[in-house]
């Protein structure tokens, strides 16, 4: 059974931090993209259902400050997501609302699993096979490896170096961690962040703090193609394509 470890039987609880505090620039849309619609139904819905659905005990959805009663009224109620436990505020960077988020996971979760809202479809496979993964190394990310070549530039626009194709991954989430190692790795971020900015370190996600501030080593696992985070306008249409092919709410309702 997923909650149990098959080494010694246990169950653990797991917790799932969904951010959905981001204002979503680059979509060029007045409505922010966690509430745009696909197919009916506000994006961050499918995300929220792929965890509502699976062995996850809690949900802690992060939203833009003073959007908290809309989300519990206008889909948390209506759609059934008895598994959210707390709805919080983020903040400035996405650093401030994983932060934040963490803070309202209950202390006895062993293993907490953060989440893009924006990234409608993650299934119940992934959230195994992370699960899995996080038991034996601690520290895991969602990814896949690149399709294209990746070049790194330099600040003129010049063609630096190459990194080897198959040593280049593409990060997504979920990004999962034993909780202990997650709450240490952002102690220590909150304390740290003006200085890491300053020397020109960005922390643009958990995966990086984790390696940066705690040296802790994160084992990436495919995950899949489809998992997508919906960021631009056309990943809306990416987006409506695979919900053609299979679409959570049709398929169970
Ligand atoms: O900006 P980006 O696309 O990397 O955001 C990834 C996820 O983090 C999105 O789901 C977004 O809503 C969330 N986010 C957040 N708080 C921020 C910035 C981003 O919850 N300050």
């Amino acid at each position: 059974m997923e909650g149990r470890d098959p080494k010694n039987g246990k169950r653990e609880r797991t917790a799932a931090v969904v951010l959905a505090a981001g204002r979503g620039k680059r979509m060029r849309s007045d409505v922010p993209k966690q509430y745009m619609l696909l197919n009916g139904r506000p994006l961050i819905c499918y995300a929220l259902k792929a965890f509502q659905d699976s062995f996850i005990d809690e949900i802690v959805l992060v939203v833009e400050a003073g959007e908290e009663e809309r989300c519990r009224k206008e889909f948390l109620e209506p759609y059934g997501f008895s598994k959210v436990t707390a709805v919080t505020a983020g903040g400035k960077e996405r650093y401030d609302s994983v932060a934040n988020g963490l803070k309202k996971v209950s202390p006895d979760c062993g293993y907490i699993f953060i989440h893009d809202g924006a990234r409608p479809f993650v299934t119940e496979e992934i959230l195994k096979r992370a699960l899995e993964t996080v038991r034996e190394h601690k520290a895991c990310v969602a990814a896949m490896p690149v399709k294209d070549t990746i070049r790194i530039a330099d600040e003129n626009g010049f063609s630096l170096s190459t990194p080897r194709r198959d040593r280049v991954w593409l990060m997504q989430t979920p990004q999962v961690f034993e909780a202990g190692l997650i709450r240490a790795a952002y102690g220590r971020l909150l304390q740290e962040a003006d200085s890491l900015a300053a020397q020109g370190i960005p922390i643009t996600d958990d995966a990086m703090a984790v390696e940066t501030l705690l040296h802790h080593p994160v084992r990436l696992f495919a995950a899949s193609y489809e998992n997508i985070k919906v960021t631009t306008p056309e990943d809306l249409i990416t987006a409506q394509g695979f919900l053609k092919r299979i679409d959570p709410f049709r398929e169970k309702s």
